[in-house]
C-alpha cells in the first residue's frame, strides 16, 4: 500500500501540514497561553499564528493546566494574575505533572518577587506590557535549553565539574566519571537546571517516568550513588544540595554553599 501522497487538498479533506522548519531552535512551536485578558490573549495568538506557531488561549488557571496535562505544548507563557487560581500556585500544579518551559507574564516588577517566581519552577518572565518580538525571543531561549541534547548545546561546567549532555559524559577535576546511563541521567537533569531546586517528585516523572509516591527511595538511593562518584555526601555536599521535602540542585558557584565558595 502506498502512502497517500500530498498534494493539492481535495475537497473535504485536510492533510496534515508538515512542520515548518526555520533553521536549529526555531522551529514552529506549540504555545499554551494561559491569560485572562482576552485583548491581550487574542493579539499574542494572532501574531504568533501568522508566525507560523500553534497557539491556544486559556483563560482560566484551571483551563490552561487542563491544556498543559493534554496538549503537551512545548512552552508556556502564564499571566500570574489570574481570576480562579493564584499563579504561582498554577505553576506548581503545572510542574507536578509537566516540566514544559514555563515563562511568567507579569506587571509585577519587584525583584524578589521574581526571585521567588523562576526559584517556583519558571524557566524566564517577561514584564508586560511586551512585544511579540520579545516574546518569541524568550520563547526560542527556554526552548533550546529545554532540549539538552542539541549538538550546540556548550557543556555545563561548575567549578570542577563539566557535563556534556550532547555527548552524554561528564568530567570532575578533567577526568571522566564513570556513570551509569541513569546516573548520568540524573546529574543531567539537574545541570540543565543548575541553581534550580527540582522536587524528587519532577525527578521521578521525568528522569524515572514514574509516578512519585512519598516514601519511595529511588532517588535518594540513585543520588546517594552519584554523590559518591561526584566525591561528596548529603553531609558533605560539594555540588548537590538538598532541602528536606523541597528538592535538591546542583549548586552554582555563586550558591553560599556552592563548588566555588570558600
Ligand atoms: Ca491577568
Amino acid at each position: 500500500m502506498s502512502p497517500p501522497t500530498p498534494g493539492p487538498a481535495r475537497p473535504g479533506r485536510s492533510w496534515p501540514r508538515p512542520p515548518i522548519r526555520r533553521g536549529y531552535g526555531e522551529r514552529v512551536s506549540n504555545v499554551l497561553i494561559v491569560e485572562d485578558d482576552l485583548r491581550i490573549g487574542e493579539a499574542l495568538q494572532r501574531t504568533l499564528t501568522r508566525r507560523g506557531h500553534q497557539v491556544r488561549v486559556a483563560v482560566t488557571g484551571l483551563a490552561g493546566l487542563q491544556h498543559a496535562v493534554d496538549d503537551a505544548p512545548d512552552v508556556v507563557v502564564l499571566d500570574l494574575g489570574l481570576p480562579d487560581v493564584e499563579g504561582r500556585q498554577l505553576m506548581s500544579m503545572i510542574r507536578a505533572v509537566s516540566s514544559v518551559p514555563i515563562i511568567v507574564a507579569t506587571a509585577r516588577v519587584e525583584e524578589s518577587e521574581m526571585v521567588a517566581t523562576l526559584d517556583a519552577g519558571a524557566d524566564d518572565y517577561i514584564v508586560k506590557p511586551y512585544s511579540a518580538d520579545q516574546l518569541e525571543a524568550r520563547m526560542r531561549a527556554v526552548l533550546r535549553r529545554s532540549q539538552p541534547g542539541s549538538p550546540d548545546e556548550p557543556p555545563v561546567v561548575v567549578g570542577a565539574l563539566t557535563v556534556d549532555l550532547a555527548g552524554r559524559t561528564a568530567t570532575l577535576d578533567d577526568r571522566p566519571l564513570d556513570l551509569t546511563k541513569l546516573e548520568f541521567d540524573l546529574l543531567a537533569y539537574l545541570a540543565a537546571r543548575a541553581g534550580r531546586m527540582v522536587s524528587k517528585r519532577q525527578l521521578m516523572a521525568e528522569v524515572w517516568h514514574q509516578p512519585y509516591g512519598g516514601a519511595d527511595k529511588t532517588v535518594d538511593v540513585h543520588l546517594s550513588w552519584l554523590r559518591k562518584k561526584l566525591g561528596e555526601s548529603a553531609a558533605e555536599p560539594r555540588f548537590i544540595t538538598t532541602v528536606r521535602g523541597v528538592g535538591v540542585k546542583l549548586m552554582l558557584p555563586t550558591d553560599p554553599a556552592g563548588p566555588g565558595a570558600p
